[in-house]
């Protein structure tokens, strides 16, 4: 049976009831997780204010800012973790950053700045979050990320971000290869096309969906909650066997040629 009871579980990424991270926290907590928040700070306090609201009836016992950006929130997150949990179970990276610029028109446009923050964001972030929670797993854990098909395949717009993702997805497995001895595992979902506040930077992010919804075996896109019942799962000793892979769910529309 699912059951995370006992675990520690950070979650970033959470913006709104839209966040694919705040689908993943939801069935973690049902799942009997304990749940440390994180929340993207803005200068006057909206952020905050709004997911502290929304996560309150999952109870998180952590709730604090982390800009990845910022070495020093992402120090204290941790060691906040350290002094309160001593360990950490499952650490859910869900987020990303690209200029909306950069995710339209010609790729070959993109600017320095752009791409340098889009896998700074994106990418490095996993990198980094990864490090500091390897020490904080000492009875091993799941680490799992959030990718995208426009990671493998050249998606209209998706442009940087797509090579933000196929560095994250072969972080994934440089990752998983050094912390597999420390019974930690580390995994990424590839969700299907989803309205959020960050695909919505996307260009063409609706006609995307419409695509999936006429070509998926499954004649759909799927929803945050679905994503968040495979994170379930891989942060699960179900997936104990499991590390180091993309689990496509996108409602089947990975296999299909045309
Ligand atoms: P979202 O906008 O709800 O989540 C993105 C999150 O990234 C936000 O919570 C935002 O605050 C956070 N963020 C941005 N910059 C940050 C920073 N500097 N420090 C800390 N946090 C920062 O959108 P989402 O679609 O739920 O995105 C979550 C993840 O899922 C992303 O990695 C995204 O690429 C991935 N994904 C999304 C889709 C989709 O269609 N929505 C599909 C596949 C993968």
């Amino acid at each position: 049976m699912l059951n995370l009871t006992g675990k520690n579980a950070l979650v970033t990424g959470i913006a709104n009831n839209r966040s694919i991270a705040w689908g993943i926290a939801q069935q973690l907590h049902k799942a009997g997780a304990n749940l440390g928040i994180t929340y993207l700070p803005d200068e006057r306090g909206k952020m905050e204010k709004k997911v502290a609201e929304l996560v309150e009836p999952l109870n998180p016992s952590l709730f604090l800012p982390c800009n990845v950006q910022d070495e020093d929130q992402i120090k204290s997150t941790f060691e906040t973790i350290r002094e309160q949990w001593g360990k950490l179970d499952i650490l859910i990276h869900c987020l990303a950053f690209a200029s909306k610029d950069d995710l339209s028109g010609d790729f070959s446009q993109t600017s320095r700045s752009g791409f340098n923050t889009a896998l700074e964001i994106s990418t490095y972030s996993l990198v980094q979050l990864s490090g500091v929670a390897k020490p904080l797993m000492t009875e091993g854990g799941s680490i799992v990320t959030l990718t995208y098909l426009g990671g493998v395949r050249a998606i209209p717009n998706y442009n940087v971000m797509g090579i933000a993702k196929a560095g994250l997805e072969m972080s994934v497995r440089y990752l998983a290869a050094e912390l597999g001895p420390q019974n930690i595992r580390v995994n990424a979902i590839s969700a299907g096309p989803i309205r959020t506040l960050a695909s919505s930077a996307v260009g063409g992010i609706l006609d995307m969906i419409h695509h999936v919804e006429e070509v998926a075996p499954l004649r759909r896109t799927v929803t945050q909650l679905e994503v968040g019942n495979a994170a379930a799962f891989l942060c699960s000793d179900l997936s104990s066997g499991i590390t180091g892979q993309i689990l496509y769910v996108d409602a089947g529309y990975e296999i299909m040629g045309m």
